[in-house]
């Protein structure tokens, strides 16, 4: 039988009322497997070549990885992998990986380091966290990271009592898109991917977002999908990009001048009455404001700031407004360009706003919620921190994943306490911060790196202890929840064994709380097989919750992973257990903080807005 989306939406239905899977994707990837003959397996997994997460299918034979597909029930690969994802099989057969601990076995610097076995190096990282910790305090530890390693090494530090933990992709990424979205429609405009309903844009509005060059990939298959149906691209970027060669407007912007641009739009949108007026009304305050403080900027002065035609900027919104509310001005993704990043990002929140796009068709989509109770395997609450963490410096707005060049600052200078030992897990600081001098002056003065990663970055040939982690196909990784116009849980899950001497992060994490003597933070159990033990547990007491607009049905994971885990050879992608969201219906109930750009009382106002 051909296992159509209806099919796999009928059996899913079956299996999360008990009954067993009559034909699934999985069982479907045994019977191509038997079909092919010879010792081959399909193992479905998620790619980790990037955030996106797209649910990845391996093809195993005798061994090795040949093949790697996208899962066409995942709502971010739909059965296709970008050019990245294919490279997870060059990865894991990379000759130049990590393959086994080491020690630093001369200067920091001089790249001399000698094997070490696990035991050794845990118990050396171990014996030093815990000699800083006694010395400095816990909150002279600190962990930067990317990716998944991160939960489990700050499942350590918060375990002894430190919350100096940071993440470069939100100062160095989309923080500061997300913060200006944040304060103005009081949602990030999206997590794992923007919630940008391009399927339905009639005219799509990008500032420098290479769609078509990136790698994310359900979003540039739906843009080539628009493109293919005749939606207007409306390009701004210096350069002649992949996106711009289908625009109708290409606006090779002066660099710097994007916020020029778009308070012109504003403005223009404004003055000529093109705004969803009833929108606005309904759904946002400040706007009185908002029109007072864009009068100055005109098409004249947009012209003479951007060295864009003047009749380009005015005919370009104009096509924009159009066909409003089915547009999206994109958010963007990586945004720290220039140092007025957040203001740029506000401006493009509102132009939205004034368009009406939020929770429209075309425009921003509404997603769908995947929720599970927080599950921590009976480890007991974290100590609170010994000190308040120093991850925000000057910037109140940031969030929690912090920012990195504050830790790394006060790594140098000491204040207001000692930073003295790094774990860095999954991201190369010396080349994702600005400034490589500073980094290494912050190096310098470090009493221990540490380094968890699978390649001889510019950052772990400056660790005092390097240890090697294995690629997303050797290992599991957590659960974790879809939140697109689809909901789900799915699994990160290994297509074969680790190689070398490389172990998962979640075992690195766990074997140093035991060695630290914090064992009711470890994960439960002995060997590889421990983590499978944990998801298990998880899957007993959870309750996976699908959160839809309208509907709101509830079922128990439990129910969902019975006797799945065990079976190795499956998939948790639960996603296609409901319809897709209403992208039509306007759901926020909030108001849209258009005022701009007074955002000292950003915060009182949201608060206001929020009651
Ligand atoms: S976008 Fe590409 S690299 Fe990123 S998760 Fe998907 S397939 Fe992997």
């Amino acid at each position: 039988m051909a296992f159509s989306r209806r099919n796999f939406l009928k059996y899913a239905a079956m299996s999360a009322g008990g009954t067993v899977l009559a034909d699934t994707p999985f069982i479907s990837a045994e019977a191509r497997a038997k079909a092919e003959g010879g010792n081959v397996k399909y193992v479905p997994t998620s790619c980790e070549m990037c955030f996106w997460k797209c649910g990845a299918v391996a093809k195993v034979v005798d061994g090795k990885v040949v093949k790697l597909e996208g899962n066409p029930y995942h709502p971010q690969s739909r059965g296709k992998l970008c050019a990245r994802g294919q490279g997870g099989i060059g990865q894991l057969y990379d000759e130049d990986r990590l393959k086994h601990p080491m020690i630093l076995d001369g200067p920091r610097g001089e790249g001399k380091y000698r094997k070490a076995s696990w035991d050794e190096a845990l118990t050396l990282v171990a014996k030093k966290m815990q000699a800083i910790a006694d010395k400095y305090g816990p909150e002279s530890l600190a962990m930067m990271s990317h990716g998944s390693p991160g939960d489990y090494f700050t499942n350590v530090l918060k375990a002894m009592g430190s919350r100096n933990i940071a993440f470069p992709s939100f100062a160095q990424c989309k923080g500061i898109r997300d913060v200006a979205w944040e304060l103005t429609f009081g949602h990030k405009p999206g997590t794992s991917c923007e919630r940008v309903d391009l399927e339905n844009s009639r005219v799509i509005v990008l500032f420098g977002t290479h769609l078509g060059e990136n790698m994310h990939n359900s979003q540039n298959q739906e843009f080539a999908e628009a493109v293919g149906r005749g939606a207007k691209i409306i390009c701004v970027d210096p350069r002649y990009s992949t996106a711009a060669s289908k625009s109708s407007f290409w606006l090779p912007i002066k660099p710097g001048t994007d916020t020029a641009l778009l308070l012109t739009w504003i403005n223009i949108v404004i003055s000529e009455g093109l705004y969803d007026k009833e929108y606005v009304e309904k759904y946002t305050v400040g706007f009185d404001e908002v029109k007072e403080a864009v009068q100055e900027y005109t098409p004249e002065w947009a012209a003479q700031e951007t060295e864009l035609p003047m009749r380009q900027i005015v005919e370009s919104v104009r096509e924009l407004c159009r066909y409003a509310p089915n547009v999206v001005v994109h958010p963007g993704r990586h945004y720290s360009w220039y140092g007025n990043d957040t203001q740029r990002a506000r401006a493009v929140a509102i132009l939205n706003a004034l368009l009406g796009t939020w929770g429209r068709k075309g425009g921003m989509w509404l997603p769908a919620k995947a929720k599970f109770a927080s599950f921590n395997d009976g480890a007991p609450a974290y100590p609170p921190a010994n000190k308040p963490p120093v991850i925000k410096g000057d910037f109140p707005f940031a969030g929690g994943e912090g920012v990195t060049q504050v830790l790394r600052d006060t790594t140098i200078t000491g204040n207001p306490y000692p930073i003295k030992a790094w774990i860095v897990a999954g991201t190369n600081l010396m080349k994702a911060l600005p400034d490589q001098r500073l980094t290494r002056k912050a190096i310098d003065n470090l009493d221990l790196l540490v380094a968890v990663d699978l390649f001889p970055t510019e950052t772990v040939m400056l660790a005092d202890v390097i240890l090697p982690e294995c690629t997303y196909l050797e290992r599991h990784d957590g659960l974790y929840k879809i939140s697109t116009r689809e909901a789900g849980v799915a699994i990160r899950q290994p297509a074969v064994e680790p190689m070398y001497e490389t172990k998962p992060a979640w075992w690195i994490g766990s074997e140093l709380c035991k060695k630290l003597g914090l064992n009711e933070y470890a994960v439960k159990g002995n060997g590889m097989d421990a983590w499978e033990g944990r998801m298990r547990r998880q899957a007993k007491v959870g309750t996976l919750i699908l959160i839809s607009y309208p509907s709101i049905p509830v079922m128990s994971l439990s129910q969902i992973v019975k006797n799945r885990i065990s079976q190795r050879i499956i998939n948790l992608f639960l996603a296609p257990f409901q319809k897709k969201s209403n992208c039509t219906v306007m759901s926020w109930k909030g108001k849209a903080l258009i005022r701009y750009p007074n955002m000292s009382r950003l915060n009182i106002l949201r608060k206001t807005c929020s009651a």
